[in-house]
Parts: structure tokens; C-alpha cells; sequence
């Protein structure tokens, strides 16, 4: 390929609307182009890495026994009334009208359509099955965001499992996880399993692939000693009472005290004089089962997913001033646990470990000193319903946490019964019996995949492809490029690669040597061949590694060795 033909357009701008480099490079080095909020144009270059991760992502899923489907993104908005999501999803779900007036969804995933699909099996001796397609999947993000990385337009690889019985989806679960963690090796992406939570998706056990990154918008949690890593949103924490300040003290008599304007855990910890570990906050949820408070120290944080699984109800939200008025009989700020009457105490097991505590007075300006768990108020519920933190211990061996940013690459989820029996995916077992299928659910960003490779391989100057992804395998620049006799030497070069199975891209534009080595580095194709004063005097092509810019000349019949030792390195 000539690049003087190839739509490979580069800037030397940033794009004024990017913060994450991957976003930054990916439009600079002509991946990429914005249309509107969260859609971009692949250019060709783009394409090509994007096929790349394709071929093997399909790959690695043939050899995992799955099978390739194509299925619509145009979907009646009924089936998705059938599990409720058209609920859940909210607005993220893109709904229209077609011209007969039906109720439509662009797709936001597959498990509805795929379920509705696998219905036809009805034999236990047609599993297990494994169903995959790579398809455009549509999402309004409230937030699209770090070019591809977030978009509402965006190409995913999802997988389906169906089988009979929890052994068979395990076994399903075990060897979609061992594909993943293969493909993600061989696209050259560093990337962690971490236990995650399951949310609209329905089911109890998910991992998320997780690729550490600045441009994350994850934190996952992670311990060194042991291995355990799950994304903050989903980390157990440790039971044992956490350190408290006061611990070592008596239970003293309760005690009343005025606070005047003072509603933050902040301000009523600055005013009198106490840690913020040393306060119990109270925050008031409505939920379909009537109103629930929780107990977090001062300086936790509520978990609302955890919160929602400790809980029995659904459409917990939290309550706004006037429901808190109306339950605490005070403003808000001035919650408190004791003597709140007709409300479900959930209480976190840190609290329980606070002695002389300071809560809301449920008085307006009033807060309680020496408040004591079990003397003062009783729980209905102790579990945990807090968000990790740095100071926390590792669930499994008790050592140091430490927190990373990442993006989810990929997700896994063993979904159960959920979309079988609610869109009617029953089979007969060895018995005759009817049963629901069991599913499990795995998606990849494809984008995301090629986002996050350039957020974990570039330098300054530009992109380092691994050799397994790049758009081509080698670029040759011929600096000079009215030189006939150079073009000429660049055609041969470009040959004999060709011949060998690599692709070449040639860069044959007329512009100045420094401009093209510039672009060279930019657009990271892993090896460089230069064409300029080198071969000029001695006849010799200049073979450069683009990630550690090391150089070597070759002879041109050498050429093809040369170039495989290093792509095989890479
Ligand atoms: P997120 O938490 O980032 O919104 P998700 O959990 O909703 O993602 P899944 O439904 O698990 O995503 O989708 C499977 C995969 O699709 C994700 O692991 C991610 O790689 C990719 N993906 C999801 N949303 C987007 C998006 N808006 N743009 C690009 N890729 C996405
Ligand atoms: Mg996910």
C-alpha cells in the first residue's frame, strides 16, 4: 500500500475536546474521527486493527467450541418488556417508532433476542451450546467519553452459553474465561480478572477483565500478596472490626449537644473536635418495602449495590428532604439511629465496632455524643453495605490493599434462569422433564480492546503496536520521494515482505524526511524500514524497532530475517 493513495491522514494537533492519550493518539494518527457525542468514523488504518482483534477474538472463540451468529440490532421494544429491562435500562435504551407505529429498540445487547432464538432447542442432547456474534451494540451514555472507550455506538464481541445444569455452565464459564484470558494475551493487553458486580444484568458470579489505565474510569481493588483483585464497586470488605479511635474507651452516658448549621460529617467532626471515623451517618432510602436507613461511619461511603443485595426490596432510591423531615422529624444533616421510629436499621459492621459515637439527634441543630450500637438502637440488619477503602484489609489474606484505575475490557456473568424462563428457553432433561436452560453471558469491547492497547504501549511520540494488532506490520519511508532509484528500492523491499506474508504500508509522500519520521513514530507500525542517506551511501536498508528506536542496516536479500526477528519479539 502507497500511503500517497492511503485516507491516512495524521495531525500534529491534539484534538481539543480529548483528555485520555488514547483518544488523543487514536485521532491523530488517523484511526479515528468524531461524527457527534460518542460516534466515530473508522478510517482505514483504524479498520484495520479493528479486524485484527476480531480475527482473533474468533479465533479463540472456535476454540473454545463457540459458533459465530449474526443477530438484528433492530429489536421489537416487546421482548425487552418480557424481563423487564426496558425498566432497568432507562434511557440508555434507544426506543423509536417504525412507520407502522410499533415500539422499537436498537440494541444495547443480545440476551433477550438470543434467548428468544435458542427457544427452538428443546432436547437436553442439544447442549450445551455456545453462541456468539460480533455486532454494533447502541447505548445512550449519559457520559460518552474518552473517544472509544465510551461511546453510544460501539462493536462488541458477546457470547451466550445455555446448558443444562450448573456443572454444564460452570464448565461453559471456565473455558469462556480461559479464551478470554488467552485472547487478551494475544492481542498484547495486560489485564486483570476481577470479581465484579452483576447490576441490570441479573445473575451471581461476574469478572471483569480489566485493563489498568489512567483513562480508566474503574478502581479496582487489589491485593499483592494473594491475587485477589475486584473492581471497588463489587470488594468485599473485611469483617473484623476496623480500627477505631475510641475503641479502647467505656460506653459513656448519652448526651445532647447543639450544632448549629452544622449538617456535613466535615463540619459537626471539625466542631467538636472528634475524627470523622468517630461519626455514624445516617442516610435515609425509600424502597418499594417503605424506608430504610443505613449506618456508615463518618468516613465510609455507602456501597448501594451491596446495599441492594443485603436488601429483600427493590427501587431503593434516597430520600429527599421532605421524606427525611417527615421520617427523622428533623432536617436533613440531622439524622440519627436513636429512637427513629418505623424505619429498617441497616447497619454497617464497621459502626458496630464505634463506641461513644456522635450521630444526628433527629432535632433540628442537634446532634448525640457517646451514641453506643445495641445500648442506644438496635439493628434489624448488620451486613456490609460500605465501599472499600485504602485502609482496608485484603478479605482473603488479610494484607494491604491497593487501589488501580482500569478500564473493563471485557465482562463474564453467570446469569442463570433469568432470560430462559421469563422468554420460555425450556428443555426436556434425561427424564422428560421440563427445565430452563442455564446461561451465561460474555462480552468484549472490541474498541475498547484497541483503546486500551494504545493507553497501555505508546511513548511520546506515538503509538507501539504489538505486532500481533498492527494496522501493518512494517512502514517503509522513503525519505526522498522523487527519487526514482529510491522508490524503486522501496517497491523491491516492499516485495520481497509482501512475499513473506507481512503487510507493508509505503510511505512515498512528498514531504519533508523530518515530517515522515515524525508520522512513522506516531502512527506506531512496529517496524520501520528507512530509505534515506544510509542506503544512498552503502547501498543498505535501515531497519528501525519503533518501541525502543534501536537500529540496524541490512543488506536488502537479509531484509525479511531481519524484520521477522523483531516482529517475533514483539
Ligand atoms: P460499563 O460499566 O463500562 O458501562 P457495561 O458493564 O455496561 O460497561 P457490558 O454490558 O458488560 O458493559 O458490555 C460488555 C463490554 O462492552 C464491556 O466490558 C465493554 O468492554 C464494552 N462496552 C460497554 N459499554 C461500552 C461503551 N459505551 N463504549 C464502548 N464499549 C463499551
Ligand atoms: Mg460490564
Amino acid at each position: 500500500m502507497q500511503w500517497s493513495q492511503y485516507f491516512l491522514p495524521t495531525l500534529r494537533e491534539e484534538p481539543k475536546d480529548a483528555e485520555a492519550v488514547s483518544h488523543k493518539l487514536m485521532v491523530r494518527a488517523g484511526l479515528i474521527r468524531r461524527l457527534g457525542s460518542g460516534a466515530y468514523s473508522y478510517l482505514p488504518l483504524g479498520v484495520r486493527v479493528l479486524h485484527k482483534v476480531m480475527a482473533i477474538i474468533r479465533q479463540e472463540m472456535a476454540r473454545a467450541g463457540a459458533q459465530e451468529c449474526l443477530l438484528p440490532a433492530l429489536q421489537p421494544l416487546e421482548l425487552w418488556k418480557a424481563t423487564g429491562r426496558d425498566r432497568t435500562l432507562g434511557d440508555v435504551l434507544i426506543r423509536f417508532k417504525d412507520r407502522t407505529g410499533k415500539d422499537m429498540v436498537l440494541g444495547p445487547t443480545h440476551e433477550e433476542v438470543i434467548t428468544s432464538l435458542v427457544a427452538e432447542v428443546t432436547s437436553h442432547r442439544q447442549l450445551p451450546l455456545i453462541l456468539y456474534q460480533i455486532q454494533t451494540k447502541f447505548r445512550d451514555e449519559p457520559r460518552p467519553r474518552s473517544g472509544v472507550i465510551r461511546s453510544k455506538e460501539f462493536l462488541m464481541k458477546d457470547a451466550y452459553s445455555f446448558d443444562l445444569d450448573v456443572e454444564g455452565l460452570n464448565r461453559s464459564y471456565q473455558r469462556m474465561f480461559e479464551a478470554y484470558q488467552r485472547l487478551f494475551e494475544r492481542c498484547g493487553l495486560m489485564v486483570m480478572a476481577c470479581e465484579a458486580e452483576t447490576g441490570a444484568m441479573g445473575g451471581d458470579v461476574s469478572h471483569e477483565f480489566m485493563a489498568e489505565s489512567p483513562s480508566g474510569e474503574d478502581l479496582v481493588v487489589r491485593c499483592a500478596s494473594c491475587g485477589y483483585a475486584a473492581n471497588r464497586e463489587a470488594a468485599k470488605c473485611h469483617l473484623s472490626p476496623v480500627t477505631c479511635h475510641l475503641s479502647p474507651e467505656q460506653p459513656k452516658p448519652l448526651e445532647e449537644v447543639k450544632t448549629p448549621g452544622k449538617h456535613t460529617v466535615e463540619q459537626v467532626s471539625q466542631f467538636l473536635h472528634v475524627p470523622p471515623s468517630a461519626l455514624i451517618k445516617t442516610m435515609l432510602y425509600e424502597s418499594d418495602a417503605g424506608p430504610v436507613a443505613v449506618l456508615i461511619r463518618g468516613d465510609h461511603e455507602v456501597n448501594e449495590a451491596k446495599l441492594t443485595r443485603a436488601l429483600p426490596t427493590v427501587g431503593l432510591k434516597l430520600a429527599g428532604a421532605a421524606t427525611i423531615e417527615r421520617l427523622s422529624g428533623a432536617p436533613m444533616g440531622f439524622t440519627g439511629p436513636v429512637k427513629l421510629s418505623g424505619v429498617r436499621l441497616i447497619v454497617d459492621h464497621a459502626v458496630m465496632a464505634v463506641v461513644n459515637g456522635v450521630t444526628g439527634a433527629n432535632k433540628a441543630e442537634t446532634h448525640l455524643l457517646n451514641v453506643n450500637p445495641g445500648r442506644d438502637f438496635t439493628p434489624s440488619q448488620v451486613a456490609d453495605v460500605r465501599m472499600v477503602t485504602a485502609e482496608d484489609r485484603c478479605v482473603r489474606c488479610g494484607d494491604a490493599l491497593a487501589f488501580v484505575r482500569a478500564i473493563e475490557v471485557g465482562h463474564v456473568f453467570k446469569l442463570g434462569t433469568k432470560y430462559s424462563q421469563a422468554l420460555g428457553a425450556f428443555v426436556q432433561d434425561a427424564g422428560g422433564a421440563k427445565q430452563p436452560m442455564i446461561m451465561g453471558c460474555y462480552g468484549i469491547g472490541v474498541n475498547r480492546i484497541v483503546a486500551a492497547i494504545v493507553e497501555q504501549r505508546h511513548d511520546a511520540n506515538g503509538i507501539l503496536w504489538p505486532s500481533a494488532i498492527a494496522p501493518f506490520a512494517v512502514l517503509i519511508s522513503v525519505l526522498e520521494a522523487a527519487n526514482d532509484q529510491a522508490r524503486q528500492a522501496a517497491q523491491d523491499a516492499a516485495r520481497r515482505l509482501e512475499d513473506a506474508g507481512h503487510d507493508v504500508l509505503v510511505d512515498d509522500r512528498e514531504q519533508s524526511p523530518g515530517s515522515k519520521l515524525k508520522d512513522a513514530d506516531l502512527i506506531g507500525i512496529p517496524v520501520q524500514v528507512v530509505i534515506g542517506k544510509v542506503w544512498q551511501a552503502q547501498g543498505c536498508l535501515e531497519v528501525v524497532e519503533r518501541a525502543t528506536k534501536a537500529r540496524q542496516q541490512v543488506a536488502p536479500e537479509t531484509l525479511v530475517v531481519a524484520v521477522e526477528k523483531l516482529l517475533d519479539k514483539r
